[in-house]
């Protein structure tokens, strides 16, 4: 998918007017957390943007009337034309009334918006700067958090809503945005372009913004179906109406094999039988997922996905095979997810105890049964009976004497 990504701009901030805050466990907190805080705050920005367009009309037709009442009002001594202002006014006030009933709606819904994004800026400082149980309570919560995020952004919404009921984490998920996603996923899914059409209307501006090329696609698939029904005509009024606006170097890729797919019909050739193809739906779901995650600022790779591989690595050694009796956690269960991931890069070895799993160091000394197989001082003690010691590898016992220190150079 990074042929949708424009390269990544530099923000360049000014530290030195910033105040400076140094949390305690900056570095888990920035990194994992930062939907948590973007996403309402994206929303209060999407949403001070559309309350400013919602009030600009309203505002023009005051104006409007409130100059046209000012030039009913004679210059001159001659009588006031009192019917006629009269109805002016009428109007004026009723423009006044819906304009003051709107922008109450408007900030009532801001400081909505405002009071989530408080209550998880509180959420996140007590969970960071809080005391031992609630840094606790905010990890044990991160995982579930992390793991809803996770499943809403694959598409299991039951799934996650059934986690976020039994862990009473709502307030701190990003549900709302993935539900709007998931009722444009399923209407791509089943080849209707009308709910993404209209996603597409309530996030033009911010689309427009990051150079986005999915209002376009949509468009051209919107053609193809038209073509595909033998309706090369209405497609070409269609391409007309909604592709005029392309800048030249916006004609490429898919608008030109569109413009001969509407000239020619079904052409053959690999790049228009992709076009026509119904993979294209599979390709604007994902397109449409990068979108919705570009739009609130969110990585696509998942926190979740990032942890999970992050744990992977820590345990994956270049001895690591597919073994489901191994006890390392990788060769055992985890072996398919940590291909292509690289190694963890350890200088030092650590040597654990095959029976009780702990570290064999100085104080947990390595010691050899007569069969090769070696375990730590501890477990001796406890495999020991009598004057003999029992392996739990190879179902044998053996004679404590003949056990021997090992010694590591
Ligand atoms: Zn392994």
């Amino acid at each position: 998918m990074s042929q949708y990504y424009p390269q990544e701009t530099v923000r360049n901030y000014n530290m030195r007017s910033a105040p400076q805050l140094t949390p305690k466990g900056h570095n888990e907190a920035t990194c994992l957390e930062y939907g948590l805080l973007k996403v309402p705050y994206e929303m209060l920005n999407r949403k001070f943007r559309t309350t400013i367009k919602r009030l600009g009309k309203p505002m023009i037709a005051i104006n409007n009337l409130s100059n046209s009442i000012e030039s009913a009002i004679p210059r001159s001594n001659q009588p006031l034309p009192i019917a006629k202002i009269n109805d002016k006014y009428r109007g004026l006030t009723k423009k006044v009334e819906e304009f003051a009933s709107s922008f109450q709606d408007s900030i009532e819904a801001e400081i909505e918006i405002a009071k989530v994004l408080e209550s998880r800026a509180e959420y996140l400082n007590k969970g960071v700067n809080g005391d031992e149980q609630d840094i606790d309570y905010f990890r044990r919560q991160r995982v579930c958090r992390l793991l809803v995020d996770h499943l809403l952004r694959i598409g299991y919404f039951e799934t996650a809503q059934k986690l976020v009921d039994y862990t009473a984490i709502e307030p701190y998920t990003n549900q709302e945005v993935f539900q709007v996603a998931k009722q444009v996923e399923e209407s791509l899914k089943r080849q209707d372009l009308s709910i993404c059409l209209q996603w597409i209307a309530d996030n033009r501006s911010k689309l427009h913004r990051l150079n986005s090329i999915f209002e376009t696609e949509v468009h051209v698939q919107y053609a193809v179906e038209l073509v595909k029904q033998e309706k090369r005509k209405e497609a070409l009024e269609y391409a007309q109406k909604y592709l005029q606006n392309l800048g030249m170097k916006e004609w490429k890729g898919n608008v030109l094999t569109l413009m001969t797919v509407i000239g020619a019909g079904p052409f053959p050739g690999d790049t228009y039988r992709k076009l026509l193809s119904d993979d294209r739906w599979t390709e604007l779901i994902e397109m449409f997922r990068a979108e919705n995650a570009r739009i609130f600022n969110i990585s696509t790779l998942s926190p979740f996905s990032a942890c999970l591989q992050l744990g992977i690595c820590a345990h994956k050694t270049p001895y690591c095979t597919e073994n489901e009796n191994s006890r390392c956690i990788v060769c055992k269960e985890l072996f398919d997810f940590s291909l292509g991931l690289p190694y963890a890069h350890i200088n030092v070895s650590r040597l654990i105890c095959p029976y009780n799993g702990e570290v064999i160091d100085e104080s947990n000394v390595p010691m050899m049964l007569p069969n090769g197989q070696v375990y730590g001082e501890n477990s001796i003690h406890e495999l020991k009976r009598g004057d003999e010691i029992y392996d739990p590898n190879s179902d044998q016992h053996f004679a404590l004497r003949d056990v021997k220190r090992v010694y590591i150079l």
